[in-house]
């Protein structure tokens, strides 16, 4: 995805002053948290008193009461394992590069697993020229209860980055990344869904949309970033749903969910919702707490009026976290070693709970 700052301007300014060596970081747009962190510690006012601090919202902390009478036996076992071997599958395709071979036969892959797992399945498809090059990408989308007219959307992208830009040696910065993290597994977790959904199918219109084109676009160059969901969100294929679910790196063994600020502004009751179901099962890859602020597909939808939020492991992008293991956004090293079962398990089952008590 791209990225962005969660600090406002002003803030920013003054955080230029009190670190001028970390020029070049901020030149790639990139605020570490530990910034963001010492910003806010030292300049609360500031941060909390600027008016233009949309992506700063204030933070409700979800309790941990129950949200329906719904018991943990009404909704299914999510398959942790399975999603696991879902992101297997993907990558046995290779990289996933729009326009590759790997792309098409993933595509087709994707297409015939949600033919089989829901009531209707079909692809958006569209060409764009992209850096002088014509491309095709495909939406790949399957409904439940295409009728209904309360609606909810699950989303991922499954396209791959065809660079590694982020790779620390120059001579891996041209290869496409593996996108185990970034892209497959949402994904994964979002084909598992659909397996419990086919065996027990709520009364719910649901849409499961996994987008195209969301990883093409040049550092910084944020127009050629989310083509399949600017795409999909110009054309929406069924009605306007009440809640959409964005998954993006929801794979790593060390994950940390945290709110994402544009999500909080746009859905506050499905982050407050989702977090609490993942208290109350005690996953602790949710952490109920502001997080850095990140572009991604969720703002295609949210600027077509779409409730929208992002569950995304924000501080790998940029490399802000701490631990070298987890510095492989946008590089060769985004690969399966790096995936847990526990983690997709941990996801998965939260956002079916949401889905069953929605
Ligand atoms: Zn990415």
């Amino acid at each position: 995805m791209g990225f962005r700052s969660s600090i406002s301007k002003p803030a920013l300014a003054v955080t230029l002053a009190v670190q001028p060596n970390l020029l070049t970081m901020l030149s790639s747009k990139i605020i570490p948290t530990f910034l963001t962190f010492l910003v806010l510690i030292l300049f609360s006012t500031i941060f909390y008193g600027c008016p233009n601090a949309k992506d700063a919202p204030p933070v409700e902390i979800p309790t941990s009461k129950p949200t329906s009478n719904i018991t943990n036996d009404t909704i299914p076992l999510f398959d942790g394992q399975a999603a696991y071997s879902l992101v297997e599958k993907q990558l046995n395709f290779g990289a996933r590069v729009p326009g590759s071979k790997a792309h098409t036969l993933c595509r087709d892959f994707l297409l015939s697993e949600l033919r089989q797992l829901t009531d209707t399945a079909f692809l958006q498809s569209f060409t764009s020229e992209i850096y002088g090059k014509q491309i095709r990408f495909s939406n790949i989308i399957g409904s439940y209860n295409p009728k209904s007219v309360k609606r909810i959307l699950l989303c991922a992208h499954w396209d791959s980055r065809p660079r590694s830009d982020q790779s620390t040696n120059p001579s891996d910065t041209a290869s496409p990344c593996p996108a185990a993290n970034d892209g497959a597994s949402g994904v994964a977790v979002l084909l598992e869904i659909a397996h419990k959904l086919r065996e027990k199918t709520p009364t719910l219109g649901i849409d499961i949309v996994l987008f195209d084109g969301e990883d093409y676009g040049y550092e910084h160059d944020l127009s050629n970033y989310f083509i399949g969901s600017r795409h999909f969100a110009g054309n929406l294929p069924f009605s306007k749903p009440m809640s959409a679910v964005l998954l993006d790196l929801v794979g790593d063994k060390d994950a940390e969910f945290r709110f994402e600020p544009s999500s909080y502004n746009s859905n506050p009751t499905a982050i407050n919702k989702i977090w609490d179901i993942a208290a109350r099962r005690g996953c602790g890859y949710f952490k109920a707490e502001q997080g850095n602020g990140v572009s991604d597909d969720h703002d295609m939808l949210i600027q077509a009026s779409i409730p929208s939020i992002d569950i995304i492991d924000v501080n790998l992008v940029g490399h802000v976290d701490k631990n070298p293991r987890r510095k492989y956004w946008h590089t060769i090293h985004d690969t399966i070693e790096n995936i847990s079962p526990e983690t997709l398990q941990c996801v998965g089952q939260c956002v079916l709970e949401y889905v069953y008590t929605f």
